[in-house]
């Protein structure tokens, strides 16, 4: 995809006055208090205790997106509440519509004008398969991996995201639902940033989504994605079961890995799959690997039989993705033929595995592609020289680790 490609959002404008950033509202976001702590804050200005779980309902069983809709709260309490907190966190949320009809990207401007991305996508119901809806969720504003595929990783890290600016795209998008009666039945973490990251405001938002008292959404239909931080993983692991982990491992051979995961050189395949696999043994759930596959750089044979080996006898399942163009790579998606063929190496290993067919992708829907388009364009020489670097860092790790007949055509010569 060129530059000039990049989806035009000529309704977004409006949100323009809001850059450069503006300091940040101090006021915590109510969805990410507890009911503990609101209890003690309505005390303390003589209200009853229940007021606290009336501004709870308000928040998680109508979605309250304003003080106005706090509709059970006395209007004195309603304007101490303005005053103490925010009722919603995203400030401005720009939807485009995709897929006829299925597919909802979101972009949310914050109180600071850092932007962040949510993707509903509604399955309908299939003979055999309820209806879900799925929301793709962000934990940070930019994210430091600086994956070269990712539009999120050529942004940059921004900042963390508060727990209340996580829950409130659930929210948000939850609130698009009932209004056409329906529910959200699954929340991803696969949206802009990387959730290990911001692990402790990422597992505060899964207890809120998980408490039947809050969002109510079973621990089974949450997914977290990491791009393979062993810390984090292994903090999860000693949490016990919280929610599925899906590890983006992209390579089984740590040359390339390092070049597709830049900021996770640090912590080899091995020890990734390593941690990885004491998860999913002391939870019992298997991990899911994902691998966003490119064009002649990580699709090859070699690369398949080598993640075979990697992962042969794991309680484990890999999902296929073909990579969505993005703005600023020398990449592309591998062809259709070439994924199956990649499956196929797995599947004979004896490797669940499934392609993703991507969603949304006229929109942008990988996430991060919308906010790196109101970013705005780099200027020409820092993208040729980005370019000309994935391909000089991507040959130095393709060159000698494979057969002549593996390289891919115009990377390693
Ligand atoms: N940082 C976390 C979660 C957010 S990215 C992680 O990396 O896992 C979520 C998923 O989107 C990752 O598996 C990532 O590899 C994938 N992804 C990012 N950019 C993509 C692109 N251009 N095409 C296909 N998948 C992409
Ligand atoms: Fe960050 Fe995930 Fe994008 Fe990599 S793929 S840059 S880890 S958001």
């Amino acid at each position: 995809m060129t530059s000039s490609s990049r989806p035009s959002l000529p309704l977004l404008d409006a949100m323009r006055p809001a850059r450069p950033k503006a300091p940040r509202d101090p006021r915590p976001g109510l969805s990410g208090v507890a009911q503990s702590e609101l209890e003690r804050w309505v005390e303390g200005l003589g209200e009853p205790r229940y007021r606290a779980r009336q501004l709870l309902d308000a928040v998680w069983r109508n979605r309250a997106a304003s003080a106005g809709d706090l509709r059970t709260l006395p209007a004195a309490l309603r304007e101490m509440v303005e005053q103490q907190y925010r009722v919603d966190t995203l400030a401005a949320t720009e939807l485009q519509v995709s897929d006829g009809g299925l597919t909802e990207k979101a972009l949310h401007r914050l109180s600071d004008g850092a932007l962040i991305e949510s993707v509903l996508m509604r399955y309908p119901a299939r003979p055999g398969q309820r209806e879900r809806h799925t929301l793709c969720i962000s934990s940070q504003a930019g994210c430091a991996v600086g994956c070269p595929f990712c539009a999120t990783g050529e942004l940059g890290f921004e900042r963390d995201l508060e727990t209340a600016e996580i829950l409130d795209q659930v929210r948000e998008a939850a609130r698009r639902l009932a209004a056409d009666g329906k529910r959200l039945t699954n929340v991803v973490f696969m949206g802009m940033g990387e959730p290990l990251l911001n692990l402790d405001r990422v597992l505060s938002s899964v207890e809120a989504l998980a408490d039947p008292q809050r969002f109510g959404l079973g621990a089974r239909h949450i997914t977290v994605s990491t791009s393979g931080v062993v810390p984090g993983i292994r903090r999860l692991t000693a949490l016990g079961p919280q929610f599925t982990l899906a590890v983006s491992l992209h390579a089984a051979r740590d040359p390339l890995r390092d070049v597709l995961v830049p900021l996770n050189r640090r912590w080899p395949v091995a020890e990734v799959v390593d941690a990885a696999r004491e998860h999913a043994a002391a939870t019992g759930r298997r991990v899911s690997y994902e691998v966003t596959l490119i064009s002649g750089v990580n699709d090859t044979d070699v690369d398949a039989r080598a993640l075979a080996e990697l992962l042969r006898g794991d309680l484990a399942h890999v999902n296929l993705i073909p990579m969505n163009p993005v703005a600023h790579t020398p990449w592309e998606a591998s062809p259709m033929d070439r994924i199956e063929r990649f499956a196929d190496v797995l599947l004979d290993a004896g490797i669940a595995t499934t392609i993703r067919r991507n969603r949304g992708q006229e929109i942008g829907a990988a996430c991060g592609q919308l906010a790196a388009a109101r970013a705005g364009e780099p200027a020409a020489p820092a993208v040729a020289r980005r370019r000309e670097r994935i391909v000089a860092e991507s040959a130095v790790a393709l060159r000698g680790e494979r057969s002549h007949a593996d390289a891919p055509a115009g990377v390693g010569e």
